[in-house]
C-alpha cells in the first residue's frame, strides 16, 4: 500500500523523522476520505490512520503527542500520557532529545510548521493560521529550541513548512491583511482587490523564521516544489476547511525528536 507523505529535504538531511500527510492512504469514509486525523470522530479509524502514519514516519504509535489547538501561541513540552496532553490548549508542542517522542499539529488550511535543532535533537511542531502568525506561535517554537540549546540567534535551526491554503484562495479583509503583514513581512501580501486582500500565509511564516535568525535555505517550503500546495485548490490531495467546512478532515504535520 502506498502511503504518500510529503517530506523536507532539509529535515531529512538533518536526520529527523517527519512528514506532512495528504488525505491519501487511510481508512476514513467520505466525506473525510481517507486519512483524517480529526480527534473527535471514529476512534478506531483514527487509531488505524495513526498506526499507518507511525509506521511510515518511524515512531511508536503510543508516543504521538498533540494538543487542543486554539489559534494561540502557547507551547507545551511533550511528556506523560498523550491522552492528557490532548486535553491541554496549545498550538505548539516540543519534544525533548532522546525521548523518541513525536509531536504533531492538525491542519485544514492553516500552516503546519516543523522545527528542529540539529545540535541538540530537540524538535517542535506549530499550528499557524493567521491568528497564530499574529500571536507569534512560530517565534515561541523557535525561541524554545534556541533557549533550550543555549545558542543565540541563527544557531542553525532548520524548519519545514507544510501544505496550507495558498495566496490563490486565502482572501481576507484588508484589516486582517494589514495585521498579518505587521506580524511578518510585506511579502505576505499577495494582492489587494478592493476592500479585500489575498495573503500568502506560508510566505508570512517563512519571513518570521528568517527574522528569527534561520538561514533562508534552512527553511523548506515543502509543497511549493511541484504543485501549488494550496489545500483549497487541491481536493484530491488535501482537506480544506474553507472549501468543505464541517465536512473537512484534518491533515497532520509530525516530527520526531532525535
Ligand atoms: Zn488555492
Amino acid at each position: 500500500m502506498t502511503f504518500p507523505l510529503l517530506t523536507s529535504k532539509v529535515l531529512s538531511k538533518a536526520g529527523f523523522p517527519h512528514g506532512f500527510t495528504t488525505r491519501l492512504g487511510g481508512v476514513s469514509p467520505p466525506p473525510f476520505d481517507t486519512l483524517d486525523f480529526a480527534v473527535l470522530r471514529d476512534p478506531a479509524l483514527l487509531r488505524e490512520n495513526q498506526a499507518r502514519l507511525a509506521a511510515a514516519v518511524g515512531f511508536a504509535p503510543g508516543v504521538l503527542h498533540q494538543a487542543m489547538q486554539v489559534h494561540g501561541a502557547r507551547l507545551l513540552v511533550a511528556g506523560g500520557d498523550p491522552a492528557a496532553t490532548l486535553a491541554l490548549e496549545a498550538d505548539a508542542l516540543a519534544a525533548e532529545p532522546g525521548t523518541g517522542h513525536a509531536v504533531a499539529v492538525r491542519v485544514a488550511d492553516c500552516v503546519p510548521v516543523l522545527l528542529a535543532d540539529p545540535a541538540t535533537g530537540r524538535v517542535a511542531a506549530a499550528h499557524a493560521g493567521w491568528r497564530g502568525v499574529e500571536a507569534g506561535v512560530v517565534g515561541a517554537s523557535a525561541r524554545h529550541l534556541l533557549g533550550a540549546s543555549g545558542a543565540g540567534p541563527a544557531s542553525g535551526l532548520v524548519a519545514a513548512i507544510g501544505p496550507s491554503i495558498g495566496p490563490c484562495c486565502f482572501e481576507v479583509g484588508g484589516d486582517v491583511a494589514d495585521r498579518i503583514v505587521r506580524a511578518s513581512s510585506p511579502s505576505a501580501l499577495d494582492r489587494r482587490v478592493g476592500e479585500k486582500a489575498f495573503v500568502d500565509l506560508r510566505a508570512a511564516v517563512r519571513a518570521q523564521l528568517v527574522e528569527l535568525g534561520l538561514a533562508d535555505d534552512a527553511v523548506d517550503d515543502v509543497p511549493s516544489r511541484g504543485r501549488s500546495g494550496c489545500t483549497r485548490c487541491d481536493r484530491e490531495r488535501y482537506y480544506s476547511y474553507r472549501r468543505d467546512g464541517d465536512a473537512s478532515g484534518r491533515l497532520l504535520g509530525v516530527i520526531v525528536a532525535r
